[in-house]
């Protein structure tokens, strides 16, 4: 099963010549069925230490590997195959607007190879975040709760085995980010990976999962059943 091993990960970038590090020297390994929250404060590197894990950017230095295969490395079928082991959902919503939700679904599906099947991995993605029905309208006249379920649904579609999700629950009412927190607990109940980089603290503390804590792109805490603010 997939376990996620970052080995003194680091990614940097040129801010006015000077080298700035997003993600300083992390090694950190996450099992298959592991639910992480990831916590930090705006610009400690959570979006970055996700893009690492799920391969969109590759590190400067270490090494993050997928099953001990390290992702950078690969290439043609074996490169799909991991990008396919990751639902992605990022910070900025990638439902395209003028398109129905079941088309951008679809366009998902499509995108996992999944081109004959695709319109019932849609259906069923959409049924297992409770919006069934929707695959007609457009992502406008959705709710923001409902958008945010949508691109669940998306990075469901192929049925990955990794969730990777950025800040899913931003700008959502109280309803509505306990609503995902019971589906995201569900689908973790079920074998799916969760690492999530959330600020909504009181749900991190109910939930009492493990909870990876980064300061200034560096790994600062990482408590087992743990709460916001756990560093030991
Ligand atoms: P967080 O998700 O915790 O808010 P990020 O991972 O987005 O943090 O960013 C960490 C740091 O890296 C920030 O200082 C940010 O400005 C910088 N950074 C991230 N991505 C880029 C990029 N593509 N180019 C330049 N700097 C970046």
């Amino acid at each position: 099963m997939p376990e996620i091993h970052l080995e003194n990960v680091s990614k940097h970038y040129m801010e006015e010549g000077r080298t700035q590090y997003a993600v300083r020297d992390i090694s950190l390994t996450v099992e298959q069925g592991e639910f992480v929250f990831l916590i930090g404060s705006s610009g400690a590197g959570k979006s970055t230490l996700l893009k690492l894990m799920g391969g969109e950017i590759v590190p400067d230095e270490g090494e993050v590997s997928l099953n001990g295969l390290n992702i950078a490395r690969q290439i043609g079928p074996w490169r799909t195959r991991i990008t396919r082991s990751f639902g992605i959902v990022n910070q900025e919503c990638l439902l395209i607007r003028k398109r129905t939700i079941g088309d951008n679904l679809m366009l998902a599906a499509v995108a996992a190879g999944m081109r004959r099947k695709g319109r019932a991995a849609a259906g069923k993605a959409l049924a297992i975040v409770g919006l069934s029905g929707v695959e007609d309208c457009y992502p406008a006249e959705l709710s923001i709760g409902e958008c945010r379920r949508v691109e669940l649904a998306r990075a469901l579609v192929n049925s990955p085995p990794i969730l990777l999700l950025d800040e899913l629950t931003a700008n959502l009412d109280d309803d509505n980010i306990w609503d995902l927190m019971h589906l995201l607990n569900e689908l973790n109940s079920r074998g799916t990976t969760i690492v999530m980089a959330t600020h909504a603290s009181q749900y991190v503390n109910i939930m009492r999962r493990r909870v990876v804590t980064l300061v200034d792109g560096k790994l600062f805490g990482d408590v087992r059943n743990g709460k916001y603010g756990d560093i030991v």
